[in-house]
């Protein structure tokens, strides 16, 4: 399951050079001019940042949890995409498909996103 940003961004940039995928973008239009799809209805008007879930992987395969919410200072800000549903191994699959050549740990697959409702800032799994 992608992450997406909320409304409540501030557009402080932080998230965006922590993402192992490259899914993190200024805005929408930035995002599309990649090919890279965001969900509908997020980031309309370009006046927030916006993750495309072709990219995100919820960190799956890079890090025990999701980076951008790891660092985003404010509260239900990067949340689940529930629209996009995906199993670790799809995730897992993803992150090699997206980082050919680097290593991806299938240890580092943190699940709170797929499993259970999120709420507030991520916390340690
Ligand atoms: S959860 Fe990870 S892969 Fe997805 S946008 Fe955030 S930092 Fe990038
Ligand atoms: S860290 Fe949070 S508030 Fe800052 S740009 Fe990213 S999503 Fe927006």
């Amino acid at each position: 399951m992608s992450l997406l940003i909320a409304d409540n961004c501030i557009n402080c940039g932080a998230c965006l050079p922590e993402c192992p995928n490259e899914a993190i973008y200024e805005n929408r239009s930035a995002s599309e001019a990649k090919d890279c799809k965001v969900t509908e209805g997020i980031g309309v008007g370009d006046g927030i940042y916006v993750i495309s879930f072709d990219r995100c992987t919820e960190c799956v395969g890079h890090f025990d949890e999701p980076q951008c919410a790891a660092v985003c200072p404010v509260d239900e800000c990067c949340i689940p995409d529930s629209s996009v549903p995906e199993s670790k191994e799809a995730l897992l699959e993803k992150a090699k498909k997206i980082n050919p050549g680097k290593e991806i740990n299938p240890a580092k697959a943190w699940g709170k996103v797929r499993t259970g409702p999120m709420a507030g800032k991520f916390a340690s799994a």
